[in-house]
């Protein structure tokens, strides 16, 4: 047995054999390793038509000392924090059922804590129905849609699993790892820009369901909490909206970004919470051929590089900056609401990112203090004014707003499309995006798409189509949180995911989840925090 060294960019060509990469190796080495295994393939677009495959790879080697440069493979392998102990008065409740909920409840079975889940919404296979009802049928059921129910607002998404947080401890190894057994591709393991499709995200959540109540935990669907009840500053139960009262010391609150009745049910109660920014704008779709010939030049459509992916930023002569959001090559723009009468728009692909048109949000930051003061809720007050009136443009009915691009720089309403047809379900009515969106926000994107253009040649095509609005970019508020991962007033109340503020994607959200287990075993068990 051999010592695991960590061999970092390797650059190949895009078509090179695959004896090459072992040749690459034994060559930096100075002599083959005694096995290898790629721990990350990504690749390098920047000289566009002329692709490079990079590769970070694990390798054995019997002498260590031989190789001073390499570092030792990083040891990724995940270990609770702390066991459940014995006697405990109540079992912990996890509220959500999202990536993060559905970590933090994997971890709590997996210390021995048997935690009951509730979600106001249904099992993912219901729910999937009454998601496709809004698309299909333009009937929204507000409990059970994109944003609610089993699996949480990524399950009907692209499913991109990259993240830039800060991940020392190696968690999103653990949130990989745990997604291939429950059947992700096992790519996702070593891609650079991993990603799963909406098909196996529901399957996914089936299995990790299953294996979560065979550790000892127990899902509750169709729960909504309505209520928590706080004593001298502790949680003591929570609330169902059929009046039941589950008593509880430890509840994760994983909520999600869209649970805006219990936000301000928890404010009224007076967890401790603050507005904070978020985004907002428009999603754009192109021919996703226009996006790969710009990105790969001639290696446009090759397999290993599948549809072409974007990540945009422009800093505005207004002083705000547009970048573009959730980029889904290959995929559908959807209908991502959950209350009567206001709309909202975001993306979506499956695994194989076939479809033909690209799409992404474009979206403008925006500041508590400068755009929507007046407390905790107001930011929920300024997303609920555009996404009205973005359903009365679509014309009342479901229709979002859609508008050409070449329209939107002329400042004109749109009459009709282009070649560029909308994938948005149940259907667009061409207007003026203006009417949706603040007017800094539409001004800075107009400048933003010309920019764009430089950058990717052919972004502000005329035919290229907005729909609207893009608004649940992040949750425009944080449940403020202390070391310990409570609540810093309500002893406890764990905040978590994307919600209370804390992750922004499906990964991160998933990490916080880890991590909230992890904060709760430690309360429970009287560690301290973690460092
Ligand atoms: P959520 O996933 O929002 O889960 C919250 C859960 O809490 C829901 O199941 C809800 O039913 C439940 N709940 C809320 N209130 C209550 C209550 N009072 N009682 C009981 N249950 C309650 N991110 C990516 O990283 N990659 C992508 O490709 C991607 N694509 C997306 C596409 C779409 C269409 C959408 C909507 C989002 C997408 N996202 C994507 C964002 C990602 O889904 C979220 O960041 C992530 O799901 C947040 O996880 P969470 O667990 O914190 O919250």
């Amino acid at each position: 047995m051999g010592v695991m060294l960590r061999l970092t960019d390797l650059r190949l060509p895009l078509d090179h054999p695959p004896e090459a990469l072992a040749e690459a190796i034994a060559a930096r080495l100075g002599a083959p390793p005694l096995a290898f295994h790629i721990a990350r393939r990504g690749y390098d677009a920047r000289a566009r038509g002329r692709v490079v495959l990079t590769y970070t790879v694990d390798v054995e080697v019997a002498d260590p000392a031989a190789h001073p440069g390499l570092r030792p493979t990083p040891d990724t392998s995940y270990r609770p924090v702390a066991a459940a102990p014995p006697g405990l008065r109540h079992r912990p409740i996890v509220i959500g059922t999202g990536p993060c909920g559905l970590f933090a409840a994997l971890i709590l079975a997996e210390s021995g804590f048997r935690p009951l889940i509730l979600d106001r919404g249904k099992a993912v296979r219901e729910r999937t129905k009454d998601t496709w009802g809004l698309w299909r049928q333009g009937v929204l059921n507000p409990e059970s849609n994109v944003q609610f129910g089993e699996g949480g607002a990524g399950t009907f998404s692209d499913g991109k699993l990259w993240s830039q947080v800060k991940d020392p401890l190696h968690h999103g190894r653990k949130v990989l790892t745990e997604f291939v057994q429950a059947g992700a591709p096992e790519e996702i393991l070593f891609v650079s820009k991993p990603h799963i499709g909406t098909f196996r995200l529901v399957q996914m959540v089936e299995s990790m369901r299953a294996k979560i109540e065979a550790l000892g935990g127990e899902y509750r669907f169709g729960c909504r909490v309505d209520d928590i009840e706080i004593v001298d500053g502790a949680v003591q139960a929570v609330v169902l909206h059929t009046g039941e009262r589950i008593a509880a010391d430890h509840v994760v609150l994983a909520i999600g970004h869209s649970a805006r009745d219990t936000f301000a049910m928890l404010h009224a109660r007076g967890v401790e919470m603050v507005a904070k920014p978020f985004s907002i704008g428009v999603r754009i779709e192109h021919p996703q051929s226009l996006i790969d010939r710009a990105r790969f030049g001639t290696a446009a459509g090759h397999p290993i590089l599948g549809a072409a992916d974007y990540r945009l930023v422009h800093h505005a002569s207004n002083g705000r900056s547009v970048y573009s959001f959730c980029m889904c090559p290959g995929g559908t723009v959807v209908a991502a609401a959950s209350e009567p009468g206001r709309l909202v728009t975001n993306g979506m692909s499956q695994y194989s990112r076939n479809e033909r048109n690209a799409n992404a949000g474009i979206v403008v930051g925006v500041e508590p203090e400068r755009d929507y003061p007046g407390g905790p809720l107001a930011g929920i007050a300024f997303q609920r004014h555009w996404e009205e009136a973005a359903f009365a443009a679509g014309g009342g009915t479901w229709a979002a707003p859609a508008q050409r691009v070449e329209d939107f720089l002329a400042e004109r309403p749109s009459t009709h499309l282009g070649e560029v047809l909308p994938s948005y379900r149940p259907g667009v009515t061409p207007t003026d995006l203006a009417r949706c969106l603040p007017e800094f926000a539409v001004v800075a994107i107009r400048e933003a798409l010309r920019a764009f253009d430089k950058d990717i040649p052919g972004f502000a095509l005329g035919d290229a189509v907005m729909t609207g609005v893009e608004t649940r970019t992040s949750s425009p508020l944080r449940i403020t949180r202390g070391d310990d991962g409570q609540s810093v007033n309500t002893r406890g109340l764990f905040p978590a995911g994307e919600g209370a503020g804390y992750a922004g994607g499906i990964m991160s959200a998933a990490i916080d989840g880890i991590r909230t287990a992890e904060a709760l075993a430690r309360v429970v068990t009287g560690l301290p925090a973690a460092p």
